[in-house]
């Protein structure tokens, strides 16, 4: 039976993964994302079913496009081979848990945002919007009313406290310091991470593993902006993939991270 779920999972992973590397390109070039076939993106004709599969079409096509024979970007395979692991790993990790669905929705949040923050420095609001409202809608299905709204209100201290850094960052260093699309990513990671404990606390364990999912992402993308210089036209990195790196972290080591916060802010 397990074998069965983690196959299907996997199976899942690449089909979502496919669409979710389409919706990272369409969605940055105002293309429609539900209403037209698949296309090469170099010379626009419309491709076979075959040409479509994830990762197996790539490979039989040897990264080529079948009419134009233009190489076809390699995030797309890596946006779908990902998308399946991590998928994979989140139900490895959680089983059919709370978890295992928040942790699928930043993955397929990230999924997109790799192929439109990394090539076209955007993340779509339409994305964050929607990955915000499953993750209430799954946050209601599993906790109670008074924990998904601590929740809520955690995602809105992040929005502001970013929206704030940012104001200052702006003043203090007289230029950009962080992208509108990273700040409102924020609060949806705000909504995403936990804790189960009651009120007060609750808000501020968010707030704290929210904090602390933003300071992994820094890391993580100080030393990819070491190795690779990708910087847009303001000097701004895509930052948004990195944070939902973070964010996914924290969920996954949630068991040694927390003991950690809870150690600093004495509860
Ligand atoms: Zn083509």
């Amino acid at each position: 039976m397990e074998i069965i779920i983690i196959v299907l999972i996997t199976i899942l992973g690449l089909i979502l993964g496919s669409f979710y590397g389409c919706m990272g390109y369409r969605i940055p070039n105002k293309i429609s994302v539900t209403a037209s076939r698949s296309f090469c993106n170099e010379c626009g004709k419309t491709l076979k079913w075959y040409m479509n599969i994830p990762v197996f079409s790539y490979i039989f096509l040897k990264g080529r496009c079948h009419y134009c024979k233009k190489p076809i970007d390699f995030v797309y395979p890596f946006v779908e081979i990902t998308c399946a692991l991590l998928f994979l790993c989140n139900y490895l990790m959680f089983g059919f848990t709370l978890n295992f669905f928040i942790a699928t929705i930043l993955t397929s949040i990230l999924m997109v945002t790799i192929v439109s923050d990394f090539l076209y420095y955007y993340i779509s609001d339409r994305v964050l919007v929607l990955g915000g409202i499953s993750l209430i809608v799954v946050l209601s299905i599993f906790l109670d009313m008074s924990l998904v709204f601590s929740r809520i209100i955690n995602g809105a201290i992040l929005f502001m406290l970013l929206l704030g850094i940012k104001i200052l960052g702006n003043y203090m260093f007289k230029k950009e310091s962080l992208g509108d699309g990273d700040i409102k990513l924020m609060g949806v990671i705000g909504i995403a991470l936990r804790s189960s404990e009651l009120g007060f606390y609750n808000i501020i364990l968010g707030t704290m593993s929210s904090f602390v999912a933003l300071f992994i992402a820094s890391i993580i993308g100080l030393i990819f902006s070491v190795i690779i210089h990708k910087k847009n036209k303001e000097g701004i990195i895509p930052f948004g993939p990195f944070l939902l790196i973070g964010a996914l972290i924290v969920l996954y080591f949630e068991p040694i991270i927390m003991p950690f916060i809870k150690n600093i802010i004495n509860i």
